[in-house]
């Protein structure tokens, strides 16, 4: 930690840089950059000699000149990373550009409460450490991603309503009995967005990321940042109205987009058809497995099931109809969709886009583009490494609460 507390604001600016844009000439660092050549070039010079950064390979260069491309260099450590979701956890550690060394995910329930799931995923941090040959010094930040609303500045949960027991936990102390390295911790789909605006290299400064899974969540990505919000909630859409005579939400209020179109209101209304005689696919599920999961309802709907077909459709065009408001309030470029339920089948996206497009105003869907997230399931852990380095780079290793 020493090491980073000494960096000038000059040379953190040049290791973000170099982070943001995967690789870069010094020539495209000092323009993007606006620093002149010359003064980029000494603090380059000065990272390199003292094992900030590496130069590495030659890149396809027009005039014949070498060209290497800079990167952060190896040796500085490696980032940890998690991604924490309702039903899963998924570790990785990371080299500090982000490619990943090693990875695990396992199914876990994350009612069981922090204790059980937090030492769980402790055990998989150290044992891919230890598989890897790494100590825990190396590990230069830690980065953890959670289905719930974080409160930025503390790291702490509050009141996540799929994560009982859980309010008020800090994810953080927790980590600082295995690691002197500082940990951040922030909402699933906020690490999405972090993750799909580093693969963009921030080249699109409006959009958003949507997850559908066991829960609802939006993040949101305003003039090249994720907005978090004034405490840390912003883009928590899950629990926007779609029906005022839907059912009971465990929010404890009716009709929310959540409790009528994601993950478990689709694995109901599939048994619900299993049950009622609608779906003899369904219902041949239901009686092999004893329960139905979104994935049946999608191969029952590709398989060309009417009731399946119409499941799928109708959380399509709910999700769609919260996503309208969001979008004629925000006017994203891009959405990009993630989760496991979005992954349901091409019947999903064409119903959710057609409810959006019916019911945004024109100006704000003329250049709207929906689309599948193009990290697809890495995006969460390639978010929150960004989220550690970026915040390593920003100066704020050092400025932690002890
Ligand atoms: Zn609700």
């Amino acid at each position: 930690m020493g090491r980073w507390a000494q960096l000038s604001a000059n040379e953190l600016n040049v290791l973000e840089g170099v982070f943001w844009a995967h690789g870069p000439s010094r020539d495209a660092l000092s323009s993007q950059l606006e620093f002149s050549k010359t003064r980029a070039n000494a603090v380059v010079a000065g990272l390199i000699e003292q094992g900030w950064l590496d130069e590495v390979g030659l890149r396809a260069s027009s005039g014949g000149r070498r060209a290497e491309t800079l990167q952060l260099h190896r040796g500085l450590g490696v980032l940890l990373c998690a991604d924490l979701g309702a039903t899963s956890v998924e570790v990785a550690v990371l080299t500090p550009d982000l490619q990943v060394l090693a990875r695990h995910g396992e199914s876990i329930d994350v009612r069981d409460g922090p204790a059980v799931v937090l030492s769980r995923m402790r055990t998989l941090m150290r044992e891919l450490l230890t598989r890897g040959g790494i100590k825990p010094k190396q590990v230069i930040a830690i980065g953890v991603g959670v289905p719930g609303p974080v409160d930025f500045a503390s790291g702490q949960l509050v009141e996540p309503p799929l994560m009982p027991h859980w309010d008020s936990y800090s994810i953080r102390d927790d980590l600082r009995a295995d690691y002197e390295a500082p940990v951040w911790v922030d909402n699933d789909v906020n690490l999405m967005a972090l993750g799909e605006l580093w693969r963009l290299k921030r080249t699109l400064p409006n959009f958003l990321v949507i997850k559908v899974g066991t829960g609802i969540g939006c993040g949101v990505v305003c003039h090249g940042e994720v907005y978090r919000g004034a405490n840390g909630s912003a883009g928590d859409v899950g629990h926007i109205c779609v029906d005022p005579d839907g059912p009971r939400c465990h929010c404890g209020n009716l009709g929310c987009v959540e409790t009528m179109a994601a993950g478990p209101a689709i694995a109901r209304a599939a048994t619900e058809a299993s049950q009622t005689g609608r779906s003899a696919m369904l219902a041949e599920r239901l009686n092999d497995q004893g329960q139905l999961t979104p994935e049946d309802v999608g191969h029952a709907s590709r398989a060309g099931d009417a009731a399946a077909n119409g499941i799928v459709q109708a959380s399509g065009a709910l999700i769609g109809q919260m996503l309208a408001s969001v979008v004629n309030f925000f006017n994203p470029s891009h959405v990009f969709l993630g989760g496991g339920v979005t992954r349901i089948g091409p019947l999903f996206l064409a119903s959710l886009r057609q409810s959006v497009y019916q019911r945004s105003l024109a100006l704000s869907t003329r250049h709207l583009e929906i689309l599948y997230s193009p990290l697809g399931d890495q995006s969460g852990l390639v978010g929150a490494g960004v989220l550690a380095m970026q915040e390593m780079l920003r100066g704020r290793g050092k400025v932690l609460p002890a």
